[in-house]
């Protein structure tokens, strides 16, 4: 094992001194907060693909079938979006120059 210098041992120190301290807090926390927690548990909000769905359940939903068909859907109107946008542009490009052509 390595040893430590005289910095990390008094961090080490101070962390074990606090380690208690810090847990015994965060039991406290909970405590004095569980309602506030439990109410922000039950908290519902709307997912973007239209469900209602609670706060510290939208990771397990976004891994719902509804909701990937939801985002495939979605991601797919972009890219359509997308590639008419670039189509757009290189007719543009190739009008231009077929004008160019024209002028000379
Ligand atoms: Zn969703």
């Amino acid at each position: 094992m390595p040893t430590l210098t005289k910095k990390q041992q008094d961090r080490k120190k101070s962390y074990l001194e606090n380690r208690d301290e810090q847990i015994k807090n965060s039991i406290e926390y909970h405590k004095k907060n569980r309602d506030t927690i439990l109410e922000k548990q039950k908290l519902k909000i709307e997912c973007e693909c239209g469900s209602i769905v609670r706060k510290h359940e939208i990771s397990k939903h976004r891994k719902r079938q509804k909701h990937i068909d939801y985002v495939n859907k979605h991601t797919q109107q972009a890219d359509n979006k997308k590639t008419e946008k670039e189509q757009v542009k290189k007719l543009l490009v190739e009008a231009l120059e077929l004008l160019q052509k024209l002028s000379t």
